[in-house]
This record gives structure tokens, C-alpha cells and sequence, in this order.
């Protein structure tokens, strides 16, 4: 690893100040799950790091019923696997924060790191994109928001400037007779990625689907999300005929490559079995939630 100089600002204000400084060739520190793997294994050589460590405005969870919830770019994917509300009310963000990595990785690994890091594969990416999330980003002359599903333009490569930091995810409030839920799939049970990801929300009204979100991870550059398997369940009876033909549409929709994880035809394949078996287990949550 390269020599770089190390900064622990204290405050939001003060990290971004010191990243207008010190201009280009930095990078923040979260967790460091992703971060200092690159810089030990792949020759990433930041000029500085800035660690978010002390910005304590980063690290809280909030829920409101009304309000709905809101998580800072620091709080840990522990945190959020056992966070009561996001269990409770946003279970695809809950389930996808829990599979990640081991127990280890997830009290060092965060959210923000796991977005800001937009590997395809990254496993909270579907669920915050089902889940309708906004994105709260901080520059040094304003804060604005972004939709999750915008956030990602490539492996790698974001939507945010140079300077911005991710303070925040929110999620609108939750709805009643909805339900979400996050499934992948991985050739090894622990420590691994996701070859397909699939995440689910939807929104019941009476035993009709009035609204639904799909997402899918690990099948195209970005996490993807699926208008045309949304539309074949909006304004569909909630059967199991309806969430397995709209599944089906999955496998057209994404654009996954061959590699040593699976070939693109076996990802197509994966692509409409997990849809159907998240759809499946956000339907049963919608029809549990209360009327
Ligand atoms: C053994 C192991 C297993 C793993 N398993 C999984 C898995 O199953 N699923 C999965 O999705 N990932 C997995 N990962 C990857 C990693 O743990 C996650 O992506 C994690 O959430 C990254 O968070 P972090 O806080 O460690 O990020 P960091 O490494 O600190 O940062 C990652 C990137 O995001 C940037 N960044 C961080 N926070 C912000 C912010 N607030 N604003 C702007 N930029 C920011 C950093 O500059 C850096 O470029 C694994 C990693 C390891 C080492």
C-alpha cells in the first residue's frame, strides 16, 4: 500500500471543507470493507483519506410512521439487520443488509459504503431500489437528493461530484397492505456474491396489486430496475399465476454477462426463478400487513 495522508474530520461542515482543500485523488473512508481491499490488492492509490468515522450525524437511524425512515451513510449493515422498524416495515433492506458478507464484515461494512462502492453485485442496491429510496447527498454548498436507482452509472462509478459525501437513505413511509422482501442466490452459502440479487415491494388494494417495485442486482452494469415485470403485475389479481407470468418477463429484461460465477443464460434462468420467489414473499408480507 502507497503512503496517502490521513484525515478524521469531527464534523459534516469540516469534511467537507477539507475535501474542497485538498481537490482531487481522495477518498473517504467508511467501514473499509471495500476500500482497503482496493488499496492493498488492486493498487488504488489515494493521494488522502478522509474518514467518516467521527461525523456522528452519519451514523443514526430514525423512523416515524408518518415520516418514514431514514438511515445514515455510516450505520452498519449489523445495525440494520437488527434495526426493529426496517425489519418490521422495510424487510428487503433488513434482509439484504443480513446477508452480506459474515458477522464480521457486516458491524465494519455500512450502507453508504455498499452504494457508493456500485458494484453491480452490491446486495442492499435492489432492495433500496425497490424500496423507492432517495439518496441525501452533501456538497459544500448545498445538500440535494437523488433516487437511488440514479445514483448508479457503472461499475464503480456513481452520481456523485467530487466533494460530495452520502449522508443518508430515506424511504417514504410505509404503506399499509404493502410488503417487501430481498433473495439471492450464491454458488457458496457464506462470504460470497451475489450471482443474481432480487428485490421486491409491493402494494396491495383489496386482492388487487395497485402498485409494485422490482429490482434485480448482478445482471447488468448497474442494479437494474424491471419497468416491464412492474407492469405486468400493476393492476393484476395477487395470484401465484400473476407473480409467476410477470417473473417470466425478468429473464427479457436483464442484461447479465458470462462469467466464472454463471453464464448469461444461466442468470436469465436464475433471473426468473428469484423474481418469482421474492415476489412470492412480498405478497405474503402485503397480505399479512394490516388493512
Ligand atoms: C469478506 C467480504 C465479504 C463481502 N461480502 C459482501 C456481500 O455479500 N455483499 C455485498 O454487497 N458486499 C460485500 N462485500 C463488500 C463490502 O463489505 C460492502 O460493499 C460494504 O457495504 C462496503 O461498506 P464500507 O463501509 O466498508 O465501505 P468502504 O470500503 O469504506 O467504502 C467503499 C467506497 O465507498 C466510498 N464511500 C463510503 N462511504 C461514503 C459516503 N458516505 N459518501 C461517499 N462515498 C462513500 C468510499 O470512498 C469507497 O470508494 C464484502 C467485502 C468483504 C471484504
Amino acid at each position: 500500500m502507497r503512503p496517502f495522508a490521513f484525515y478524521a474530520p469531527s464534523s459534516l461542515p469540516e469534511a467537507l471543507t477539507l475535501l474542497q482543500q485538498q481537490g482531487q485523488g481522495g477518498r473517504l473512508l467508511a467501514g473499509g470493507t471495500d476500500l482497503l481491499v482496493q488499496m492493498k490488492e488492486r493498487d488504488l492509490a489515494p493521494r488522502y483519506v478522509v474518514s467518516l468515522r467521527n461525523l456522528p450525524e452519519l451514523r443514526t437511524i430514525s423512523f416515524d410512521p408518518s415520516g418514514g425512515l431514514t438511515v445514515g451513510a455510516r450505520v452498519s449493515m449489523r445495525a440494520i439487520e437488527l434495526d426493529p422498524d426496517i425489519r418490521a416495515h422495510y424487510a428487503a433492506l433488513a434482509e439484504a443488509a443480513g446477508v452480506v458478507g459474515s458477522i464480521q464484515v457486516r458491524n465494519l461494512a455500512t450502507l453508504g459504503g455498499n452504494i457508493c462502492n456500485a458494484a453491480p453485485s452490491a446486495d442492499t442496491a435492489p432492495a433500496l431500489i425497490a424500496l423507492a429510496a432517495t439518496a441525501v447527498i452533501a456538497g459544500t454548498d448545498a445538500t440535494r437528493e437523488l433516487p437511488v436507482e440514479e445514483l448508479f452509472q457503472g461499475p464503480g462509478r456513481t452520481a456523485l461530484q467530487a466533494g460530495e459525501i452520502l449522508v443518508a437513505i430515506k424511504c417514504a413511509a410505509p404503506w399499509p397492505r404493502s410488503g417487501s422482501a430481498y433473495l439471492r442466490h450464491t454458488p457458496r452459502a457464506e462470504l460470497d456474491i451475489a450471482v443474481v440479487g432480487a428485490s421486491a415491494a409491493l402494494r396491495l388494494d383489496g386482492e388487487t396489486i395497485a402498485d409494485a417495485r422490482i429490482a434485480l442486482g448482478a445482471v447488468a452494469p448497474v442494479p437494474l430496475r424491471m419497468p416491464s415485470v412492474e407492469a405486468a403485475l400493476k393492476g393484476q389479481p395477487a395470484t401465484a399465476a400473476t407473480l409467476a407470468a410477470a417473473a417470466e418477463v425478468a429473464a427479457g429484461e436483464v442484461r447479465p454477462i458470462s462469467d466464472q460465477r454463471g453464464s448469461e443464460k444461466f442468470r436469465r434462468t436464475l433471473s426468473a426463478v428469484l423474481t418469482r420467489r421474492v415476489l412470492e414473499r412480498a405478497l405474503a408480507a402485503a397480505q399479512a400487513g394490516e388493512a
